[in-house]
């Protein structure tokens, strides 16, 4: 605290990001990056970018990268919005499309950055309980509102909505708008993108850091009819008027374009978390069904703070949220094979 901050700084209660360690020789599984490098063709892009243009200023509307998002589901560039990583893209939305004079809706158990962007704005908000299975219910969010978020697949649950659900969803407020954040649907949910063109209040917020394996390039996007990313253009260009860097730029077209890798990736991603969920059964714990690039595991007798603890001191990083309902859960990100391997051996060791 300081006498020298604005009033503001003295309310706030920043998200904590899971751990970065500075060590090597850990076995990271604790903030859902890929256990697998980007495509080639996006390190070479990023390599050939990387020189004495570096001196000019960048292509100031990430148009390159609009236009190869927007070809991917026949949309106009101008229904497509870039920014570093989904987090940015998510301080605009929440301040150009979710901040109004009712409440904004989301589950009282998902991403939580959604809190700490209501209190950086004054965006009144109403938390909505998961069910018992930790399911958001479609009647839950049928009362006044402003505007709905959701998390598709949910975070850290990693349950999956299907489409016709969040068509449901996104018909039953046509007044309000709805954002779909599809950080993790890739690896086993169905995008709500194709539904954009059908629906004025629909956005979808995705990633290149999951499935694309470029967490550390920040690179996020959002997809809407062009009002909404009007809205979202506008508090960019009030903030920061270049999107992304030039090797951004660079390096996420050339991921976006490699549909090769990204699918062979995906699907290894995939099949590991199938071979872990059925290992982390048999050695008694209850995993959630998963349709994310990790599990969301919990076991009878051994608490998730104690076996997040015992992992740690094995050199093994898993994510355990301190919080109500979930503090039993470990959420294990889906590295390589081998690493799958090493955290199976240990989970044996420490569960006896
Ligand atoms: N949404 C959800 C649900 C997430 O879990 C994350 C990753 N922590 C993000 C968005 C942000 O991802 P990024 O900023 O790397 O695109």
């Amino acid at each position: 605290m300081s006498r020298f901050w604005s009033p503001i700084v003295h309310t706030l209660s920043p998200y904590v990001a899971g751990e970065q360690p500075q060590i090597s020789g850990l076995v990271k599984l604790n903030t859902n990056e890929s256990p697998y490098g980007p495509s080639p063709h996006a390190t070479a892009a990023i390599a050939a970018a990387n020189g004495d243009a570096l001196r000019l200023y960048p292509e100031p509307t990430g148009i390159h990268l609009r236009k190869a998002v927007a070809a991917t589901y026949w949309l106009d560039a101008g229904e497509v919005f870039v920014g570093n990583g989904s987090d940015e893209v998510l301080a605009h939305v929440f301040q150009g499309l979710l901040n109004h004079e009712l409440p904004l809706l989301y589950p009282d158990i998902t991403y939580s950055f959604y809190p700490t962007y209501c209190r950086l704005y004054g965006i009144k908000s109403v938390l909505v309980p998961l069910d018992e299975g930790f399911e958001i219910r479609l009647e839950d969010y049928r009362q006044p509102c402003g505007a709905i978020i959701i998390a598709n697949p949910n975070a850290p649950t990693g349950i999956a909505k299907p489409l016709d659900w969040i068509e449901a969803l996104v018909a039953e407020h046509p007044d309000q708008v709805v954002v779909i954040d599809e950080a993790y649907v890739d690896f086993g949910a169905e995008t709500a993108i194709p539904l954009v063109k059908k629906y004025p209040n629909l956005l979808v917020v995705h990633t290149l850091s999951k499935s694309r394996g470029l967490a550390g390039l920040r690179v996020g996007f959002a997809v809407g009819q062009r009002h909404l990313i009007d809205a979202l253009e506008r508090v960019k260009d009030s903030f920061n008027s270049y999107p992304l860097d030039r090797l951004a730029q660079a390096g996420a077209v050339a991921a976006w374009q490699d549909k090769e890798w990204f699918e062979r990736h995906r699907d290894m991603i995939i099949a590991t978390r199938e071979r872990l969920t059925v290992a982390l059964q048999g050695l008694g714990f209850e995993v959630l069904p998963s349709a994310a690039n990790f599990v969301f595991a919990r076991h009878p007798g051994h608490p998730g703070g104690e076996l997040a603890a015992a992992l740690r001191a094995k050199a093994i990083l898993v994510r355990h949220f301190n919080k109500p309902r979930i503090s039993d859960f470990l959420r294990i990100s889906i590295g390589t094979d081998a690493e799958t391997d090493k955290l199976l051996t240990a989970l044996g060791e420490i569960l006896g």
